[in-house]
């Protein structure tokens, strides 16, 4: 299924006129930060979404799970669309602000819950709580296993028990554990901005490496658009159209889109 997929995607985007890319940065642009906390800008990524977006007919934009403040930081290019927090803050093109949901309807409670980790957490050198606001965090990353899975275990039972299903999703896997709003969704982010983009003159890519992108890759594709995946690994079940490799081959196939979009008749 993935063999000439690249080809098929270059075939399709070159009979477009305009080329919309969402672009998620950590794992996809950049190499994994060893904190998330951590806010390096890299100068190659930079110089590469400058000359995408400087390209008249190609519009880039960033769909990350960091908070806006972050990717502001990593990505200080004026007029592209940046979405944080799985798009719960969304800096549009025209500089101005959105957010599909309202803060104090969930804060209260995130709140009360990180009151509740901090407490777990007090004494736990390796794990991070990471507060973005619209979602808490707990990274274990650098925590032995056992003492790990015990710990987001603890947690994840005391979000159950302080968060509004209705309102919170609560994802865990064995070194990290979210508390967010249902509505802080890649797909949903897409789903609210292909809107506003032509099915007959536009072409759509989405790229991302994990299971939140993947939400992102379905609303894509249903719309015409194109999937692609960032990853060493084999998946199993692949739903992306074509797999690159790693961040900088992902780097590289975009380079070489503004060359080859750049022939293409104005
Ligand atoms: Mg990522």
């Amino acid at each position: 299924m993935m063999a000439g997929g690249q080809k098929k995607i270059e075939k399709a985007l070159a009979e477009k006129r305009e080329l919309y890319l969402f672009l998620d940065y950590d794992g996809t642009l950049a190499d994994f930060a060893a904190n998330p906390d951590l806010v390096e800008p890299n100068p190659e990524i930079i110089m590469l979404l400058e000359a995408l977006q400087a390209h008249r007919h190609i519009h880039p934009a960033i769909i990350s799970g960091r908070k806006l403040a972050h990717i502001q930081e990593l990505v200080p290019i004026k007029n592209m669309l940046l979405a944080g927090t799985y798009g719960l803050e969304m800096r549009m093109p025209d500089g101005k602000l959105y957010h599909p949901l309202d803060l104090d309807l969930i804060r209260p409670q995130l709140e009360q819950l990180k009151t509740v980790w901090i407490s777990l957490l007090d004494g736990q050198e390796p794990f991070y709580l990471e507060d973005k606001d619209w979602t808490l965090a707990i990274h274990a990353r650098f925590a032995r296993k056992e003492t790990a899975q015990k710990i987001i275990d603890r947690a994840e039972q005391q979000a159950r028990r302080t968060l509004d299903a209705a309102l919170f999703q609560i994802q865990a896997d064995d070194k990290f554990l979210e508390a967010r709003p249902w509505q802080a969704s890649k797909g949903k982010c897409m789903e609210s901005l292909l809107k506003d983009i032509p099915v007959e003159n536009a072409g759509v890519v989405y790229m991302g490496d994990d299971d939140k992108d993947e939400e992102a890759f379905a609303i894509v594709q249903a719309w015409g658009g194109y999937a692609i995946r960032v990853c060493s690994n084999v998946i199993k079940h692949p739903i992306e159209d074509w797999k690159v490799a790693n961040p900088q081959a992902a780097r590289q196939w975009l380079w070489s889109l503004i060359d080859k979009l750049g022939r293409m008749s104005p």
